[in-house]
């Protein structure tokens, strides 16, 4: 980028040519629309903005899950929406060549992206030189039982996604990750994996629009911001979803976000930066924090709870940078870094917030 004299500095949708968002916990949570975002993606739009939408959910259709951010107000386009089937189907591509016989396992998704990129979906008895598995509902055992002799007969094996659960109105359920369990079991190789955290589903999504510097923006540690760790893309938590602001302190390397924002209103301003302190604290804007032996420890006149929302943010960001800097390259942990009560209660209170006006159980 050449350098500006522009005094005011370039937000995050300015500086990236691709916003790349996951879905549930960023975009809507069940059916759903998270607080603002339909506001946020809509300015993306209006800017002229390139936005994709990236997920590991392999059984809805690109145009069942574009028809649902419709239905809430945003002006999504099917070729927009990547799935971990289309991912999955890629790959298969990239092995096989087109016209290759492949034996889809899971639900109208997995056999749309097997057709979509040219590919043949044919039946158990048909020789299927791979096999394409992904979630549906309908999936019985007979399915499993046809996708374990066809490995063994030497056919490919490719995951759409390995999530060992998938949210429901009751709660966790078994996922795709668990029934790809099942069928490991009955076989002696271990599958690819197409979707989130590994690269090919992200990638995937970037070739189609042409970027070259995407924002990857996701709710979850182990799979959005992971993904973009392993897809070499710039990673952004939002805290509307899964992750809370405590547990991203405790994030392990490699699944680290270079960004912590509070939702998708915050694309829309420039991208926040902590710095470390000498002593091996950080700070952001006004908050600063400390570290004190094991303990991490916000500094004299630190936000508490009820604190300005973005002053609370920029705690967060300082606690991130001093906690992540302290735990170092090897562990792979934050190990046992403390937090002091007063800095959790106030991260705690960012949490809750973040998750305003949602829907909870
Ligand atoms: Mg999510």
């Amino acid at each position: 980028m050449a350098e500006s004299t522009d005094p005011t500095p370039s937000t995050l949708a300015e500086v990236h040519d691709l916003l790349l968002f996951d879905l549930d916990g960023v975009v809507y949570v069940g059916e759903d629309a998270v607080p603002g975002a339909v506001d946020a993606i809509g300015r993306a739009y209006d800017d002229g903005r390139a936005i994709g939408y990236a997920t590991n959910n392999a059984s809805r259709t690109p145009q069942e899950v574009a028809g649902h951010l419709r239905r809430l107000g945003i002006a999504a386009r099917d070729e927009e929406v990547t799935s971990s089937s289309q991912a999955a189907a890629q790959l298969v591509l990239e092995r096989l060549g087109a016209g290759a016989r492949v034996l889809p396992v899971g639900g109208p998704g997995v056999r749309a992206a097997l057709l979509e990129a040219g590919l043949e979906p044919v039946g158990p008895d048909d020789q299927p030189a791979a096999v394409v598995q992904g979630f549906g509902r309908q999936l019985g055992w007979s399915d499993l039982a046809d996708a374990a002799a066809a490995i063994r007969g030497g056919a490919l094996w490719v995951a759409t996604n390995t999530d060992l659960t998938l949210p429901t109105e009751r709660g966790p359920a078994p996922g795709n990750g668990s029934l790809v369990g099942a069928v490991r079991n009955a076989v002696d190789v271990d599958p690819l994996v197409a979707g989130k955290p590994q690269p090919t589903l992200f990638h995937a999504a970037a070739q189609r629009a042409g970027a070259h510097h995407p924002l990857v923006v996701g709710d979850r540690l182990d799979t959005d911001v992971a993904g973009a760790v392993n897809s070499g893309m710039t990673g952004a938590l939002v805290l509307t979803g899964l992750t809370s602001a405590l547990a991203l302190l405790a994030a392990p390397k490699g699944q680290r976000p270079d960004l912590v924002l509070p939702d998708l209103g915050a694309l829309h301003a420039p991208a926040p930066s902590p710095a470390r302190t000498v002593e091996g604290g950080a700070t952001c804007g006004r908050a600063r924090v400390r570290l004190a032996g094991a303990r991490i420890d916000g500094a004299d006149g630190s936000p508490g709870p009820g604190a300005p929302l973005e002053d609370l943010m920029d705690l967060l960001r300082a606690a991130c940078a001093a906690a992540w800097a302290s735990s170092g390259s090897g562990a792979g942990t934050t190990g046992e870094l403390a937090v002091e009560p007063a800095l959790a209660a106030a991260l705690a209170d960012l949490s809750v917030r973040c998750r305003r006006e949602q829907p909870s159980g």
